[in-house]
């Protein structure tokens, strides 16, 4: 591209892309999974430049950004590069490497959200830490690095006890469940033992998991999306439901939560809180994702400004968007990998038929290169006018009985 970083200043842009959309800066994701591809989606329609870095030549951001370099964003040296053609940096994923960004942003390079961020966030029990420091109400939790500090942690919490790795966690692949001080040792084993990093997490007795999206802007201003349930199965997102039906008060107390713990964060963009919500109405924080996220998904269909343009906005510093809904409904439903290769494929293909064929029902599908077992590999968002209607149509998709609702 030939254009020094130096030269260009902090809102640099990539001079061989003409600039004729709603922003000059060019967006520089790390990371081109299904979260990038639709970064770039609702980047298209503003007619933003989006270019992206991912190690995967055929990774779903790849087709639909204005450039995909293939390369690791975990590699300082291929980050740096990346970052030269980009006004903006921003992510998809947290599990790329703070040190770079912490760097990159002392030379000048505007990251959004902040470096800061990211290692906080990239490290769980770091962030447990960080907000409990903030006094954001979470389940009990401790660093364990072997058998002793493990029975410590089972003595004081009890069980059933989740023990969790500190970085590299997604889609519950850093979690094990002891349910008794005898299942310590193979739920250790189960994450890659103590070396790895682990740390245990008080059981927390959930009646509900709730989300709240948040976007801040550049200049610190704050909006919520409305307060969402999220169900998971085997620890992965499943099915998004908007809005939760939860009591007001509930609804006013996660998302005075969740706006106090992205406040004690730095940068630009979209943050998404999760939460446990307790049978005496307590809220608790799970985790934060500094970026878009699955509870967010539906927004596409179901709020004026998506969380992915809102993302956008936020970080090239446009005004941001209303996220109130504009239909009564949603409900996200996650198509997983069921099995790997073609029979995978073919039973994902019967269910897009049948959404294809219900009312209100949007087909996302992510292109991913391989279909493998339990992998998210697209989703289906049903809007209408009632949970009730939305919840009906989702089960006679699924092909599950519909208690005679329409
Ligand atoms: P994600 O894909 O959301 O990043 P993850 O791998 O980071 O997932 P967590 O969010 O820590 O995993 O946990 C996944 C799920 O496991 C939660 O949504 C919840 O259902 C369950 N879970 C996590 N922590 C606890 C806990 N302390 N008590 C009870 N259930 C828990
Ligand atoms: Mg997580
Ligand atoms: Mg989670």
């Amino acid at each position: 591209l030939g254009v020094s970083h130096e030269s260009q200043g902090t809102s640099t842009r990539d001079e061989s892309v003409p600039v004729h959309g709603l922003s000059e800066m060019v967006v520089g994701i790390l990371g081109g999974g299904q979260l990038g591809r639709m970064l770039c989606q609702a980047a298209s329609q503003m007619a933003m430049k989006v270019i992206v870095l991912d190690p995967t030549e055929n990774c779903p951001a790849s087709g639909i950004s204005n450039y995909h370099m293939v390369g690791s964003y975990d590699d300082s040296a291929t980050v740096e590069e990346f970052a030269k053609r980009c006004g903006v940096l921003t992510i998809e994923i947290e599990h790329v490497d703070a040190a770079t960004l912490e760097k990159l942003e002392q030379q000048g390079v505007d990251c959004q959200p902040r470096a800061s961020t990211i290692r906080i966030i990239q490290d769980k029990y770091l962030q447990k830490v960080h907000f409990s420091r903030h006094a954001i109400p979470l389940p009990k939790f401790m660093q364990i690095d072997d058998e002793d500090s493990a029975k410590r942690a089972g003595d004081l919490f009890g069980y059933p006890l989740m023990l969790k790795s500190k970085k590299l966690a997604y889609d519950g692949r850093g979690n094990a469940v002891a349910k008794s001080e005898d299942e310590l040792t193979s739920a250790v084993k189960a994450l890659g033992g103590y070396a790895r990093g682990l740390y245990a997490e008080q059981w927390a007795p959930f009646v509900k998991e709730l989300s709240v999206v948040v976007v801040r802007g550049r200049d610190d201003s704050v909006l919520c999306y409305p307060v969402v349930e999220t169900i998971h199965q085997q620890n992965i997102c499943h099915i998004v439901k908007s809005p939760a039906n939860v009591p007001w008060k509930v609804m006013k107390l996660a998302t005075d939560i969740a706006c106090r713990a992205v406040s004690s964060l730095e940068g630009a963009g979209i943050f998404a809180v999760e939460l446990f919500l307790t049978g005496d109405g307590q809220i608790l924080l799970n985790e934060v994702a500094p970026r878009p996220h699955n509870s967010g998904h539906h927004t596409i269909e179901s709020c004026f400004t998506s969380q992915f343009e809102q993302h956008l906005r936020a970080v090239v510093g446009l005004p941001l968007g209303d996220p109130s809904m504009k239909t009564p409904a949603a409900i996200m439903y996650n198509v997983l990998g069921e099995d790997e290769g073609e029979p995978g494929f073919l039973l994902a293909q019967q269910l897009i038929q049948r959404a294809l064929g219900t009312p209100g029902a949007s087909v996302h599908w992510y292109d991913k290169p391989e279909m493998r077992k339990q992998r998210k590999m697209g989703h289906i968002t049903i809007v209408g006018p009632s949970m009730g209607v939305v919840e009906a149509r989702l089960k006679s998709m699924l092909r599950e009985a519909t208690d005679g609702q329409p």
